[in-house]
């Protein structure tokens, strides 16, 4: 990791001058002053670019519009793409960017393993990285990591479910549960998987569990770019090939769009009355319809992960980076993108029911009318 000595803060018309010139010699593909690299200046006044993944999930969009504010109240400029979930989009959002001067990215990877050769140029124009909610896998330039406690978010997932259908209580009884997994191409992935299975893989193992489909690995249970129609889609198969006498009394689902997806396949088998109740379904993010599905007792739980908060945090690391300062990590162990370790703050996240879905509102995450 380079240390930057602090740099005091520059006017704005000379660091709109400096930016220009910048982009002008990164698109020349030209070299610094005195070095190989050429160094941006940095300091407040700075451009930071936000490469977010897609405005089809509420999160995103949030996540985006905090950071951006945020960001230039603490003076900075910002210039804020999504990529609508389409890889060579964000290469090509994050190419300009680099192309444009901006000193610092935060990035949200659609594909967290795409950006290598991207992230190659940004090196070489001396922009410094930041990882946002997702790691970016495969390279050495990324500066830092801002997440959740990913594996907790899984954990707290496969608690709910064991909790819920009360398997410590009644081990002598079984149930039956199907598993879906995010996109595979998210490094978060496995790591909310694997925190999951921490929690269900004994009762899976000993029987209590049972997954009729025999779809129990994650590379079978994954979820194309978490789209929710797809996730519709293998649940409409799995019950139809594997449910007829029997019900399925609990659904893993990593993310809230793919529990709405699982659900609608469940009413359209007739789930959801009162001989045929929903089962236990999981989610993640408290989005609006997930909460709502909630309190309309559809969906089961979900992971709320404060993203304003993260955006905060994301927001005091380019801060730090951008001044010369070095930035509070929490964790330098978790998260080993293949080339490196990437020194990371990790928040926590926490899961919502019935019970405690007015945390959202007593927090501000959602308005008492929003959730009528
Ligand atoms: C995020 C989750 C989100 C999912 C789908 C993951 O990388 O951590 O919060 O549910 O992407 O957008």
């Amino acid at each position: 990791m380079r240390d930057r000595t602090p740099r005091r803060a520059t006017p704005l018309p000379v660091m709109a001058a400096v930016t220009v010139l910048v982009g002008s010699l990164t698109a020349c593909g030209q070299e610094a002053v005195g070095g190989s690299r050429y160094e941006p200046e940095g300091g407040k006044g700075a451009t930071v670019g936000l490469a977010m993944p897609t405005k089809s999930s509420e999160r995103w969009i949030a996540d985006g519009r905090n950071m951006a504010e945020r960001f230039r109240a603490a003076g900075y400029r910002t210039d804020l793409q999504y990529g609508d979930d389409k890889v060579e989009n964000q290469v090509a959002q994050i190419e300009n960017m680099i192309t444009k001067g901006h000193e610092l990215l935060v990035i949200a990877a659609i594909d967290g393993s795409s950006l290598t050769s991207v992230l190659a140029r940004a090196r070489d124009a001396g922009v410094r990285v930041i990882a946002y909610d997702r790691l970016i896998m495969g390279t050495e330039h990324v500066d830092y990591y801002a997440s959740f406690d990913n594996e907790r978010v899984g954990e707290l997932q496969g608690r709910y479910i064991a909790d819920a259908l009360q398997l410590d209580r009644h081990e002598d009884e079984t149930f039956t549960i199907e598993l879906f997994a995010g996109s595979p191409d998210d490094n978060n992935t496995r790591y909310f998987w694997n925190g999951a299975m921490k929690v269900l893989r004994p009762y899976l193992a000993s029987g209590q569990l049972v997954v009729r489909s025999g779809q129990t690995e994650m590379n079978q249970a994954t979820t194309l770019r978490w789209d929710g129609g797809k996730a519709q889609q293998r649940m409409d198969d799995l019950v139809s090939a594997h449910y007829g006498a029997t019900d399925v009394d609990a659904v893993l689902s990593p993310y809230d769009g793919i529990s709405i997806g699982v659900i609608s396949a469940l009413k359209s088998a007739g789930y959801g009355t009162a001989e045929q109740p929903f089962p236990v379904v999981t989610g993640q993010d408290a989005e609006l319809a997930s909460i709502k599905s909630i309190i309309a007792g559809q969906q089961t739980q979900t992971v709320f992960k404060d993203t304003r908060e993260l955006a905060e945090q994301a927001v005091r690391m380019g801060d730090a980076v951008l001044t010369g300062e070095k930035p509070e990590v929490n964790d330098s162990s978790a998260y080993d993108n293949g080339k490196k370790v990437v020194p990371a703050y990790l928040l926590d996240p926490v899961s919502i029911d019935k019970d405690n879905v007015r945390l959202l509102v007593d927090e501000g995450y959602h308005t008492e009318e929003q959730l009528r």
